[in-house]
């Protein structure tokens, strides 16, 4: 299939299409849709920003359209579950539009707000229900949803729904999916406990890989600066400085990493704001649509709260601190190069983090190149050096860093307006292990003289 003008979709659908100006399926979408309009089980391994929304909601209301069915209240016909809220909130954006020109219903059931709305909703009648599973499970239990109408059940970022400590919820809502019905699945990456899942899930689905597991997104260029722990703030400042960054992502490990980083970029004039599962729903809304708009041009993050959010034009994604797992980066970095367009992703990389890198370029396959302007406080190690040819070289491309370069830790430690508590190490993060032991040596030595 090389146009959606080849499919046998309903005018409805085609309308919406031409609305939305798509007349190119992407691969993921040309691999998957003419199967799962024949009704068969679709594997998609594909992560955000390859266009799997559509991939799986265009044959649902292609379906749904030809049956011209009222929809019943509580017994939805078509599942959708996703990870998170943010995520749940875009793929409920596009059942509504690509499905604008259809009179059907779509329900959004998610945690951390009242499901007073939610509960209405269901009770209405939706023939497509977009949920995440825990406050599913508490509407099944009180009632609200029967599963047994279910035709077509997608699970979407299945990967980070398992991540996310979902899989008991998950065995619970299949339970009570019915046999005879249509089965949907993408995930970003193929661990073997995803295999096992979609196995028991799937019967004899249309495969199709449009990230392969040993590769990175293609057309983001990708930098390591190997820097101090104290030195990282300086070095963001820095960065952000730069007149090529217009929207960026900055990723912490923590949520009050995230809530301190925000703060300090805010009182350092940077426009910033945090978004992480502590925040309310209707906060991290906000500060989502406030990036959108360019009201905010940060947007610091967690791995989850960032996952599935779908803004064009994000030129960089910063590594502020590591992912602890290597897949997170392949998932934080794809924010940036989306519709494609190119995009840069930074990642400051501290001594004891050392060993994430090294798991990233496993499972990615390949070295992450040096930052040209590289904090001279903490150089690679020999293998580093030897291994890794600086980006400029690796890319054969002109020197696309920072702006403004000559990022050294005693320039970050002149940097004004910065507490000198923080420069050494009164930061969000802890200190490196070896340099607190020394410091308590230092202070046993004292203790005894
Ligand atoms: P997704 O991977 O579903 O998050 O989609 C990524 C982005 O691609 C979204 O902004 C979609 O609106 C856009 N998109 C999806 N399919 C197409 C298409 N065939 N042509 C152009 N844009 C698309």
């Amino acid at each position: 299939m090389k146009t959606f003008a080849e499919l046998d979709l309903i005018p409805a659908v085609r309308r919406a299409l031409a609305d939305e100006k798509y007349e190119i399926p992407t691969p993921i979408q040309a691999q998957t849709v003419p199967a799962a309009l024949l009704g068969k089980d679709v594997l998609g391994c594909a992560q955000t920003g390859t266009g799997k929304t559509a991939a799986f909601a265009l044959p649902i209301l292609n379906r749904l359209g030809q049956q011209d069915r009222k929809a019943t209240p509580n017994r939805p016909l078509v599942l959708v579950l996703a990870p998170t809220r943010e995520l749940a909130i875009q793929i409920g954006d596009s059942f509504a539009t690509y499905g604008k020109h259809l009179a059907l219903r779509h329900a959004l059931v998610y945690g951390g707000v009242s499901q007073v709305n939610q509960v209405r909703a269901l009770n209405r009648g939706a023939h497509i229900l977009v949920a995440t599973p825990g406050r599913l499970i508490d509407l099944m239990n009180q009632g609200y949803v029967e599963l047994d109408q279910l035709e077509v059940f997608v699970l979407d970022e299945a990967d980070r729904m398992l991540d996310m400590g979902f899989l008991p919820d998950l065995k619970r809502i299949i339970k009570e999916l019915p046999n005879q019905r249509q089965s949907l699945f993408f995930s970003a990456t193929m661990p073997p406990k995803i295999t096992e899942l979609s196995q028991s899930l799937l019967r004899k689905p249309v495969s199709v890989n449009v990230t392969p597991k040993q590769t990175s997104v293609e057309r983001i260029e990708q930098q390591v600066f190997f820097v101090e722990r104290t030195g990282k703030r300086a070095l963001l400042q820095q960065v952000l400085s730069g007149s090529d960054v217009d929207r960026a992502i900055v990723f912490t490990k923590t949520k009050r990493g995230a809530n301190m980083l925000a703060q300090k970029l805010l009182l350092g004039g940077v426009k910033a704001a945090a978004i992480h599962g502590n925040k309310s729903q209707g906060a991290r809304q906000r500060a989502l649509e406030a990036f959108r708009q360019k009201q905010v041009e940060v947007l610091v993050a967690t791995d989850v709260a960032a996952r599935g959010i779908d803004i064009d034009g994000v030129t960089h994604v910063i590594n502020y601190d590591m992912p602890l797992e290597p897949e997170s980066y392949v998932h934080r970095i794809g924010r940036t190069g989306r519709a494609g367009a190119e995009g840069m992703a930074l990642s400051f990389c501290s001594a004891d983090e050392r060993g994430d890198l090294r798991a990233i370029e496993n499972l990615i396959g390949q070295k992450v190149p040096l930052a040209p302007n590289q904090p001279k406080a903490e150089p690679p190690t020999a293998a580093d050096a030897t291994d890794r040819k600086p980006a400029s070289q690796a890319r054969g491309r002109r020197n696309s860093g920072p702006k403004r370069p000559t990022s050294t830790a005693t320039e970050a430690q002149q940097t004004p307006n910065r507490n000198p508590a923080e420069v050494a190490g009164g930061g969000d993060t802890p200190k490196p292990r070896r340099r607190r032991k020394t410091q308590q040596r230092r202070q046993r030595t004292k203790q005894t003289t």
